[in-house]
């Protein structure tokens, strides 16, 4: 007997938008071919764990029967796209933005027919020297390494999008979009002893008006194609280019792939971000409903039957879905009449009302890390749960319950979870030991720093506790904890906890 190889299977999910239909064949693919379960992730899109081999393609026919793919989840190309989620009908922003998310996700597109040859008609993939002309923008060899594109707004950074290799910040007058900042060169990746190699936020490069934003999509890609490291795969991301060359270089290499003169960003800072939680009117009459999903893993477990009640409602009302990037669900397209029989339902299958959920766990985020994720040298989506239940008590006996905290843990350094911005973060480092990092937040435009090295994960709360205490005597107005601690600085904060300078 062979060995039982498991496998990961991703969609490629641009705006992590889906039907009623989609979503209910996506439930059903998992209980009859995965593991069980739906685990919803940082870029909006679903990954379907433990795919025995035999199991995989019959899977990617039944992903693409229901008119979704895989083709560009994975892979040195460009991944899925990431934009706002909520479902605001009338706001004119957010439909462009979701529009130029799709005209991106189109353009950018593999145009190899290997993945239908291989996946949906058994045949072989035809090679050969012929890939230039089906890969106008790729050519031959693709990308120097995968590239991740998310649009944002600077009112609702919910999309993170200093965490991008390129990000569009849309630029709203009026109410009306006239453009976005072309923002380049973020990215949270990662390897432990090569310093190298380091999460960066991405920098402002140009300013693109609406029609002008598909074809700077392509000019970033290209350059990237030209100019990326093909020699270390560990620094084969833009961000480094951005990093070595500086902003200017950038500026001037990107001006000869543009097809209009380049135009510098608008001042633009971060003010909000909205985790789209609770009821809330669509502007069409209906509503939608944003609920917390738990490291994003959608499973029945013990009273919680979170897979089974939200197949039923689906089921029952059609809502469509809508997957944000904090891996969480908006059913959308909900008939006022139906608010109450859908809030029964959550309660008879005991799925918590995100505003019976403390504001701590609501922003926490996990990878999937162990058992699912070959690259995971600790605990994180099965270790989360209960570190926040221990710091949620803590922060209520410290009257600090209603803070807004960002806590985001990952199993290795590579940072699926968007570790390096949020209030805290966790990540593992060996086994039970972890990197503790402070300073970033709930706006995602700050990185975060390393408070200390190798924490045990059951000392972790017990570290931070003196330098929360000291935030709740110390703290300036509207100060959060992740700002209390970048305002005084690492080695101040260090000193607190008694932590040395990582080595
Ligand atoms: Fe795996 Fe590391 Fe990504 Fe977590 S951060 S999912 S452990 S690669």
């Amino acid at each position: 007997v062979g060995k039982h190889y498991m496998f990961m299977i991703r969609l490629k999910l641009p705006g992590g938008r889906m039907t009623a239909k989609q979503y209910l064949d996506m439930d059903r693919i998992a209980g009859e071919l995965a593991n069980g379960t739906l685990r919803l992730t940082t870029r909006q899109s679903i990954q379907l764990h433990g795919i025995l081999k035999a199991n995989l393609k019959p899977t990617i026919v039944g992903i693409n029967e229901t008119l979704l793919s895989t083709l560009g989840a994975c892979g040195d190309i460009n991944r899925n796209v990431m934009s706002c989620p909520a479902p605001f009908v009338n706001d004119p922003v957010r439909n462009q933005m979701n529009q130029l998310c799709d005209a991106i996700a189109e353009h950018l597109a593999p145009r190899t027919k290997g993945y239908f040859d291989v996946w949906l008609n058994g045949e072989h993939v035809a090679g050969g020297d012929g890939a230039e002309e089906f890969e106008p923008i790729y050519g031959k060899v693709f990308l120097p390494r995968k590239f991740k594109i998310g649009f944002s707004l600077p009112n609702d950074n919910c999309v993170d999008i200093y965490a991008q290799d390129l990000g569009f910040l849309a630029i709203v007058e009026d109410g009306k979009p006239i453009g976005y900042n072309v923002m380049v060169g973020g990215g949270f990746g990662r390897t432990v002893g090569k310093p190298e190699t380091f999460a960066v936020l991405s920098k402002g490069i140009c300013f693109a008006t609406p029609d002008q934003v598909v074809a700077a999509a392509e000019a970033v890609v290209k350059l990237y194609r030209d100019h990326g490291n093909r020699g270390d795969r560990k620094r084969a991301r833009i961000k480094y280019l951005v990093a070595d060359w500086g902003v200017e270089k950038f500026r001037e290499v990107l001006a000869g792939y543009l097809p209009f003169p380049l135009v510098l960003p608008k001042d633009a800072p971060i003010t909000g971000v909205d985790l789209h939680h609770g009821w809330q009117p669509q502007g069409d009459g209906k509503w939608f409903l944003g609920l917390s999903i738990q490291n994003g893993r959608i499973k029945d477990e013990d009273q919680m039957r979170l897979r089974s009640g939200l197949r039923d409602i689906v089921a029952t009302f059609q809502t469509d879905v809508r997957i944000t990037p904090q891996q969480d669900v908006l059913l959308c397209n909900i008939e006022t009449a139906n608010r109450a029989a859908i809030d029964s339902k959550l309660a008879e299958y005991g799925i918590p009302r995100p505003e019976t959920l403390s504001v701590l766990r609501k922003f926490s985020m996990a990878c999937p890390a162990i058992p699912t994720c070959s690259l995971a040298i600790s605990e994180s989506e099965r270790a989360l749960p209960a570190l926040i239940d221990t710091f949620e008590k803590e922060l209520a006996e410290m009257g600090l319950g209603d803070e807004a905290i960002s806590i985001r843990m990952t199993g290795c350094p590579n940072g699926c979870a968007r570790p390096y911005n949020s209030d805290i973060g966790l990540v593992g480092r060996s086994g039970e030991k972890y990197t503790v990092y402070v300073g970033g937040g709930t706006l995602g435009d700050r990185l975060n720093f390393i408070l200390k090295d190798l924490v045990l994960r059951d000392q972790i709360i017990p570290t931070l506790k003196p330098l929360l205490e000291r935030f709740k005597a110390e703290r300036q107005p509207g100060e959060g904890f992740g700002g209390f601690c970048a305002r005084l600085g690492m080695d101040t904060v260090r000193a607190m906890v008694g932590a040395e300078a990582p080595a």
